[in-house]
């Protein structure tokens, strides 16, 4: 199944010569070191691309992109894309404004590992067992044996490490530990990426999740812990809202909690919920009850309410999965 997809991929690739590539909106670590490494491939078989995503890039990723490749504004493509590369999106919805530069002719390849992706492509590659997509497109690459620059080691082992949340999410697999063993014979130099990716808040930032960690509030007898982002903390912290991106992960830190949810009110009536789970509770039906998706353990949804009226909505939501032993 993997080598039919990889090489009816492959043929696409050969064939074809302009590519856009995209992924989810708010891009996260696999989504941009995933469309980088594809980028590499690309470039290296002198193929027309762009990769365009929205969202303001988070800070700590700005080294994976030595080359500014990636594009984050609405603009007309000086090339109409005969392929559209959707990467790490379970539905094409969530690329945001880049659905609106696809052409209605262009050939879709969704390259995936939601379990509620929606095979959305003429050209669906969905492995579920993959702990990020960058583990996909490193298959991608080598099976063509295509030579990784460090560049586009660094850029697959750190979508590895921050989709398995630093090989601690239970998709973390042997293959993927296999995987990012090879990348350090390529020179990946694991202390140097973690660091950045991981250790390199700014001043504003750090003082924000001070904040926030002050406000933590814990409900359900410990079970449930929630930070709360609204949209004045930023201008207060001048503090940038694409390096909030991680802070989610603080909820976890309680001993024996079962969801953490980050709520970040992103505009005046619209509030984002970040969740994390450990395994007791599967977030997918959870956020799916909200419109929105993600996996068992890390989730999202947006909520079209204020900050407390969404927080109210989903704690009620929550109490009932509780109560019901869910
Ligand atoms: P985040 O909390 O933004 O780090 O997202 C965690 C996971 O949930 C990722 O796999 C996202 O793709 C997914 N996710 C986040 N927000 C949404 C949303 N509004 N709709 C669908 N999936 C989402
Ligand atoms: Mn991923």
């Amino acid at each position: 199944m993997k080598k039919k997809k990889i090489n009816e991929i492959i043929e696409v690739i050969r064939t074809k010569n302009r590519f856009l590539v995209t992924s989810h909106q708010d891009s996260d670590g696999d989504s941009l070191g995933s469309q980088l490494a594809l980028g590499e491939l690309l470039s290296s078989w002198e193929k027309r691309f762009k990769i365009v995503n929205q969202g303001e890039i988070a800070s700590k990723y700005k080294f994976l992109d030595k080359q500014g490749l990636i594009e984050t504004s609405e603009a007309a493509l000086d090339f109409r894309p005969e392929v559209v590369f959707v990467l790490e999106c379970p539905d094409l919805s969530r690329v945001g404004f880049v659905q609106n530069m696809i052409p209605e002719d262009a050939l879709l390849i969704n390259i995936d590992h939601h379990q509620e992706n929606s095979h959305f492509g003429d050209i669906d590659w969905v492995d579920l067992k993959a702990s990020a997509v960058g583990e996909m497109i490193y298959d991608l690459l080598i099976s063509v044996g295509h030579h990784l620059s460090p560049d586009a080691a660094e850029q697959i082992y750190a979508a590895i490490l921050t989709d398995t949340g630093r090989f601690r999410f239970r998709g973390t697999s042997a293959r993927s530990l296999h995987i990012c063993a090879k990348l350090l014979r390529l020179g990946v130099d694991p202390e140097k990426i973690t660091d950045r990716i991981y250790f390199s808040y700014g001043e504003a930032n750090l003082r924000l999740l001070g904040d926030l960690i002050r406000r933590m509030e814990v409900f359900f007898g410990g079970r449930v812990c929630v930070l709360s982002l609204s949209n004045g903390d930023l201008e207060r912290f001048n503090a940038s809202f694409a390096d909030t991106e991680g802070f989610v992960d603080y909820t976890q830190y309680l001993e024996g909690v079962e969801v953490g949810i980050l709520f970040k009110e992103i505009a005046p009536g619209v509030t984002k919920a970040s969740m994390r789970s450990n395994d007791a509770f599967n977030l997918i039906p959870f956020a799916k009850n909200f419109g929105g998706g993600g996996h068992k353990g890390a989730a999202g949804c947006t909520i079209y309410k204020p900050l407390k009226e969404a927080k109210r909505l989903i704690l009620g939501h929550l109490k009932q999965c509780f109560d019901h032993g869910t």
